[in-house]
């Protein structure tokens, strides 16, 4: 029985392969081979390096700039991180967050390593405005400048683009980039643990669709350094002060808003509640993502009030593209299923402009 069983299979995956399906979802990024020697010979011949990635960097931008980082320093390379903005206090347990420049922080530091740089890593990012403040500076820097990054619809403002939406984050990126480069032995435990963290927060801990055979070969490697990946779990999801985790509670009560007819849900994060409960940096982070837990919702949003504008998260299931929405109807993008945009309206007229686009895209 067992042996008609593995006939049938291996018909069945043979005739699979031949219509194009892809059973194994092992997905490598190809690097082209002459762009991989030309950035080995621009990174040999660096002085000084800049790392930049994008405003109110999260796990994925701050394990790929320090994971990078980390392996210039251990070839011997100078190289400085350059952060938009502030570097949030549930992932200070990085190593090297401490050796980090924020721009709004200390601006004229910021400006003097980009003056000093001949070499620019931008991550995470494909368009210098997700960098804020940032962005004239590097468009105008005279450095070389290089792209790895997973975004869809790169801008083109890099020398070399190492551009793959497919991949689920920067750091699982930035893991073949120094395989590529032959640097797979210099990843230390430390800097296996910055990558890790960012590979897990960007594909929603290794659920996402975006996750394949090779993003767990990625994560094999990093824990062959020693690292402990259930330390970067609790350092990551069980840091909770206890007014996030009761801010939390009041979001889920009272601001949680479901709109069976769309399959959406929205929360409300208001500037007062945020002072109420001592909103501090990060405080926010996967407070959508709960409104995706809840049966036959397919899409989820946040919308938070910050200073002068209306910041939006936007988290969705399956073939709805929140980056279109958020594209087209809120000066933002994302990817697919995970999208931001801001919106300049008050917190109410901006829920009645997404209440009237959901009841226009029913008839679309
Ligand atoms: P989050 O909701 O976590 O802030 O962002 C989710 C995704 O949307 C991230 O991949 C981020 O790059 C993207 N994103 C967030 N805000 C913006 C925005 O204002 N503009 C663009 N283009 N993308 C955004
Ligand atoms: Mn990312």
């Amino acid at each position: 029985m067992c042996d008609s069983f593995s006939s049938y299979f291996i018909v069945f995956y043979w005739a699979a392969k031949l219509i194009g399906l892809n059973l194994t979802n092992n997905m490598k990024p190809q690097f082209d081979q002459n762009k991989i020697e030309s950035v080995k010979s621009l990174i040999s011949n660096s002085k000084r390096i800049v790392i930049t990635t994008h405003y109110k960097p999260d796990g994925d931008a701050l394990g790929s700039s320090l994971g990078l980082w980390a392996y210039f320093k251990s070839i011997g390379i100078e190289a400085n991180i350059v952060l938009p903005s502030e570097f949030p206090g549930f992932l200070k347990w990085m190593h090297g967050s401490g050796e980090t420049t924020d721009f709004m922080l200390s601006p004229e530091k910021a400006k003097e390593f980009f003056n000093q740089a001949d070499l620019l890593f931008c991550l995470d990012f494909n368009d210098p405005t997700r960098t804020e403040g940032l962005s004239n500076i590097i468009e105008n820097s005279s450095a070389k400048k290089i792209m790895i990054d997973h975004h869809l619809a790169p801008k083109d403002f890099c020398d070399f683009a190492f551009s793959y939406p497919s991949i689920g984050s920067t750091c699982e990126l930035i893991v073949h980039f120094i395989e590529a480069l032959d640097g797979l032995s210099l990843i230390t435990m430390d800097s296996a643990a910055c990558l890790y963290a960012g590979i897990m927060t960007d594909t929603g801990s290794f659920r996402f669709s975006s996750v394949t055979a090779e993003t767990h070969r990625v994560i094999g490697i990093l824990l062959n350094t020693g690292m402990r990946n259930d330390f970067v779990h609790e350092a990551v999801y069980d840091t909770s002060s206890e007014d996030r985790l009761r801010f939390l509670g009041h979001v889920l009560l009272n601001n949680m808003f479901v709109l069976n007819e769309y399959k959406a849900a929205y929360f409300l994060c208001t500037k007062d509640d945020m002072k109420r409960f001592n909103h501090q940096s990060g405080d926010l982070e996967g407070i959508v993502n709960y409104g995706l837990s809840i049966e036959g919702i397919k899409m989820a949003v946040l919308f938070s009030e910050r200073d002068g504008i209306i910041k939006i998260s936007f988290r969705s299931k399956g073939d709805f593209s929140v980056k279109d929405l958020a594209e087209k109807h809120f000066e933002g993008g994302g990817h697919k299923n995970a999208a931001g945009g801001k919106s300049h309206l008050s917190l109410e007229d901006t829920i009645l402009k997404f209440k009237k686009i959901l009841s226009e895209l029913q008839h679309d």
